[in-house]
């Protein structure tokens, strides 16, 4: 079936109606939603107003007030029941999500697996919310820390993650006995709603089963900037998470700081990989063409930059542009399809721009150019594009979201080393080689800058168990697995007398 006989309108109603959505919230609104698919405009949903969002806020507070008693573990059981309706809701809201977004079957259904694996990781968390206890110089005495719950977390997120991040999110700041408020991006609300419908389920089987939830735990914002701004001034909501561009984290981080909030910034990346001689240059092949070409470029881990020795460079690079000329490009939800379409014309615009900035900074590039026009004029597909490019200049230093992969040679592994991390941004890179002293050196002190640094796999995707998040222009916010939870709470430490004198600390008199 070509992409303009493909038609979405009526089987995202069903998905909707069947995770509790009522049909009537998908037409008759003011926010147009379409299928990057096809173009098709598949839904129009209502959009909050500001007095509804200043409102919808002080429900939320009051909301922390009440779910901040409920035990840690009762919070974690909630997350227990939301992970089940997760399991049972992953083949239609992963369809959701490729319709929606655009990505492909795998990915989609990758994405609600996040969401479950989040949900389980949280659920051990909360039993493990622990402090330190911390030896004190004066008798009789104990001195501790203790992690209590923050308030309103607000949670602003971008397109390409249209699920996954709330969940990262919400799963980790409701077990530490937060609310959630949510604005997710307006590309993406038909996700965002499903997803909030399923949380909904969970809620009242959590409490048929006998759990205390207040009203309002989790509140869904449909809006665009304005909205998210409303969050990002609110004293009512101490923490902001907010995922986008680094230009959406230099508008909302400092107005977060001036009214002293705390805010998890994730945002852009300009991620790279350095091939040494010594690659195993077939899984370097792979892990290149899945971590640059993967989701369409439109992962924040998106390969961007590859530096690759001079001794392996014609070995390497040929496979790559042959892998790039015969990938299969097209409808995301067909079986064998890898490469799915740009989210918009503003991309594929921006996608272009940067080729012919490439272009005119000496680079030469391989595909780029728009697939199936004549199938969906609405609809933005492209061939990947590869550029080899003499230095990193240009366009090379930003980042295009899209699939574009600038390559240069390089001599001297600390020569790569420095390009690695010679870029404003500091998300992830990775290594490709079986060197101890390259790989080890690429980790260490002296190595990479990034948040995420590995060795022998692309720099793209990450897993529930380990702190996700960059450096630099990328925002320095932690989320996710190890001790992400700690930004969703407030510490406190606390020193207590079970003496009967009352010695002062640093052995200050002060006698009355
Ligand atoms: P975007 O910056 O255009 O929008 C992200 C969200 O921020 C949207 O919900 C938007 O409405 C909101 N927003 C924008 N300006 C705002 C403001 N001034 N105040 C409050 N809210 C505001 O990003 P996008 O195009 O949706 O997503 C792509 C970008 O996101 C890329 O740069 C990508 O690297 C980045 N990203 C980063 C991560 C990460 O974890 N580091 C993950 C996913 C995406």
């Amino acid at each position: 079936m070509t992409l303009a006989n493909l038609n979405f309108s009526a089987e995202v109603a069903a998905i909707m109606g069947r995770l509790g959505v009522p049909a009537a919230s998908l037409s008759g609104g003011t926010l147009a939603v379409r299928s990057p698919i096809n173009g098709e405009k598949i839904a129009a949903v209502a959009e909050i107003s500001a007095a509804d969002t200043k409102a919808a806020i002080e429900a939320a507070h009051k909301a922390f007030l009440e779910w901040r008693l409920v035990p840690a573990p009762k919070r974690g059981e909630l997350i227990r029941l939301l992970g089940e309706e997760l399991r049972a809701a992953k083949d239609d809201l992963g369809r959701l999500v490729s319709i929606e977004v655009g990505k492909i079957t795998s990915e989609g259904l990758g994405e609600v697996q996040e969401m479950i694996d989040i949900c389980d990781f949280a659920v051990g968390l909360s039993r493990q919310l622990y402090g330190l206890t911390i030896a004190t110089e004066r008798s009789e005495h104990r001195m501790m820390e203790t992690w209590h719950p923050l308030g309103v977390t607000g949670i602003i997120s971008a397109f390409n993650f249209p699920v996954a991040v709330w969940s990262w999110n919400s799963a980790l700041a409701l077990v530490c006995g937060n609310s959630t408020i949510w604005k997710p991006s307006e590309k993406t609300p038909l996700t965002a709603i499903a997803t909030q419908a399923i949380f909904e389920k969970a809620v009242k089987r959590y409490v048929a089963d006998g759990g205390k939830a207040p009203a309002n735990l989790s509140t869904l914002l449909i809006g665009g900037r304005d909205i998210g701004e409303i969050l990002v001034d609110n004293p009512k909501v101490p923490l902001i998470s907010a995922t986008g561009s680094t230009a959406m984290g230099r508008a909302v981080g400092p107005r977060v700081a001036n009214r002293f909030g705390r805010s998890i910034l994730e945002l852009g990346g300009n991620n790279a990989a350095i091939v040494c001689p010594t690659a195993d240059l077939d899984l370097t092949l792979r892990g290149v063409a899945f971590a640059a070409m993967g989701t369409a470029g439109q992962r924040c881990t998106s390969l961007r930059r590859l530096f690759v020795h001079e001794s392996v460079y014609d070995t390497l690079v040929p496979r790559l542009i042959k892998a790039y000329g015969s990938v299969t490009i097209g409808n995301p939800l067909e079986t064998g399809t890898l490469i799915g379409p740009l989210v918009d014309k503003g991309a594929f615009d921006r996608m272009q721009h940067a080729l012919e900035a490439a272009k005119a900074a000496g680079g030469k590039v391989s595909g780029g150019d728009r697939v199936n026009a004549g199938e969906a004029s609405d609809a933005y597909y492209v061939r990947p594009a590869l550029v080899e490019m003499p230095s990193q200049t240009g366009p090379v230093i930003e980042e295009t979201f899209a699939p574009i992969l600038y390559v240069i040679k390089y001599k001297e592994f600390d020569d790569a080393l420095a390009l690695n991390n010679d870029v404003p941004q500091g998300l992830s890179s990775s290594i490709f080689t079986n060197d101890l002293r390259e790989a080890e050196a690429f980790v260490s002190d002296r190595g990479s800058d990034c948040g995420i640094a590995n060795v022998n796999i692309g720099p793209s995707g990450a897993e529930i168990g380990g702190a996700f998040g960059g450096e630099k222009e990328t925002g320095g916010g932690r989320e996710s697995g190890s001790d992400a939870w700690k930004a969703y709470m407030r510490r406190a430490t606390n020193t207590i007398n079970f003496g009967k004198t009352l010695p002062l600390a640093q052995g200050v008199k002060f006698d009355v």
